[in-house]
């Protein structure tokens, strides 16, 4: 089990308040974690604020020592994920490779921060003047985490800001902050100044509510709900947001499709990690021809997933964060069949695990169709054509990931033009996601880009500099 304090200016604190972490598979506690009021909050900023930022090169080499030493401790990072995100083991393992790939990404990008040259003689009133930009960090930056990627996206909130030169004041979930905490430790090995990050953990009202109320925080960056993030962007509006939010993300698949790379797609997208993803799929939308065969065969693979302990190798599909949570999803798969979905696999819950779901015909207003489920749940719904497949999508409040699966180019393209969302794949699962590239929400889904170098541009203010005569 492990103790972890508050990191407040370079140093440990262990107040006397603390709160458990519990494995969601077998109710073991894990860790037990300090709680930080509100004056403890508060002194993190000072500290963000006081914070001797190194030179870009210097921030570098951090971060690639950070990296080094993540990869040195891949293990105790997974196994740490595993018990307290109840994550299977291998899709651990899985996130803290990506972790590594993040923080050197961002090693990178520190090396390149760049301004740029003003072609002043443009216009008549710049002729004979000289004037570039010059990159400019904007502060402390509030960083927010939710517990289902707990290393992967603290590194896309602190390799970027520590890579554009932006004290951190991070807050992770309080259901996964100890791999937050490793990633610290890590950090404070590598030489990152004090001040530079600060791991503020507890209740989330006074902690977050600290920061939002401060002026001197310059960015919230969140990753979580669409209710808690809308929520503290208007409790802050003089701050600069980024907010990776919640989806109900769909997937069309065309008569003329692949159906052995649709099925392989939807259940890798819809039952990988249970569903906990942002981009895990939700809802599908198949044309006439494509419908009962796609059907069929993702029922079958449904069928056919491990379910079970997280820390067995070959499971894919482990308990929900929580029990309330698999109450919820649950209620929500009755209350489906009950106003008139069929339901094709799973639905039931063994070792306190919910099997993986596959439902068919259901209501467009069901809670699985138009909320975001957060558990292995897919619901497979037949349209006739491509347009009514792309009013279907694009009724939904969200707009994060969205795929097309198509042996057509026009249909791809016409789906691509048409589909409301951050990301449009062709022929390729929704939750695919590399760490370089751009990635986010339209609509309720969020504002704002992350993916390394879109998450350190976000950071950064051109300073303009006008040489005169
Ligand atoms: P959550 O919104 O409950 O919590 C996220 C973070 O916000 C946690 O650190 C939590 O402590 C904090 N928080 C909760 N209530 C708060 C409040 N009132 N004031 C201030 N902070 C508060 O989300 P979760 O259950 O941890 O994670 C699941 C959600 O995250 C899903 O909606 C999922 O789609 C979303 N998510 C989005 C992305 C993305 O990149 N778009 C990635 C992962 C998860």
């Amino acid at each position: 089990m492990r103790t972890q304090g508050l990191y407040i200016g370079g140093a440990w604190q262990h107040p006397d308040t603390t709160f458990t972490v519990t494995d969601p598979w077998d109710g073991t506690v894990v860790g037990r974690v300090a709680s930080a009021e509100a004056h403890q909050a508060a002194a993190a900023v000072d500290a963000a604020v006081a914070a001797d930022c190194p030179a870009a090169h210097e921030r570098a080499r951090m971060l690639r020592r950070t990296a080094d030493l993540v990869e040195e401790r891949a293990e105790l990072f997974a196994q740490t994920i595993r018990a307290e995100a109840g994550k299977p083991i291998s899709a651990a393992r899985g996130e803290v490779g990506r972790a590594v790939d993040t923080l050197r990404l961002s090693a990178e990008e520190a090396r390149r921060l760049a301004g740029e040259a003003i072609p002043m003689d443009a216009v008549a009133a710049g002729e004979g003047l000289l004037a570039f930009t010059v990159p400019r960090p904007v502060g402390p930056v509030a960083a927010i985490t939710p517990f289902n990627f707990p290393l992967n996206l603290v590194a896309h909130k602190v390799g970027p800001a520590v890579a554009a030169g932006c004290p951190v004041l991070l807050k992770p979930s309080e259901r996964t902050p100890l791999t937050a905490g490793l990633l610290v430790e890590c950090f404070d090995e590598a030489g990152l100044p004090a001040g530079m990050l600060n791991l503020v953990t507890g209740d989330p009202g006074t902690v977050v509510g600290t920061w939002t109320d401060d002026p001197r925080v310059s960015v919230l960056t969140f990753t979580g709900s669409a209710s808690v993030g809308w929520s503290l962007k208007q409790r802050s509006p003089a701050k600069r947001h980024v907010l990776e939010l919640g989806s109900n993300t769909a997937m069309v698949v065309a008569d003329d499709a692949d159906l052995d790379a649709a099925v392989q797609a939807a259940v890798t997208a819809a039952f990988t990690y249970s569903g906990q993803a942002c981009i895990s799929l939700q809802r599908v939308y198949v044309t006439p021809g494509a419908a009962e065969p796609f059907l069929e065969r993702l029922a079958k693979a449904a069928e056919s997933l491990v379910s079970g302990d997280p820390k067995d190798e070959s499971t894919v599909v482990g308990p929900l964060i929580s029990a309330e949570a698999t109450q919820r999803v649950r209620s929500w798969v009755e209350a489906a069949l009950s106003s008139g979905a069929s339901l094709r696999a799973g639905g039931d819950v063994t070792d306190g695990v919910l099997r993986p779901t596959v439902l068919a015909d259901v209501p467009s207003d069901a809670s699985v169709m138009c909320e975001e489920v957060f558990g292995p749940v897919v619901s497979v719904n037949t349209v006739p054509d491509l347009d009514a497949a792309v009013r279907e999508v694009n009724a939904s409040r969200f707009g994060l990931n969205t795929a097309v699966f198509t042996a057509s180019t026009a249909t791809a393209l016409k789906y691509v033009r048409q589909a409301e969302a951050g990301a449009v794949l062709v022929n390729l699962a929704p939750s695919f996601r590399t760490d370089h590239m751009p990635y986010g929400g339209v609509k309720d889904s969020g504002e704002g880009r992350e993916g390394v170098p879109y998450a350190v541009r976000a950071l950064l203010d051109p300073k303009l500099v006008i040489l005169g005569g």
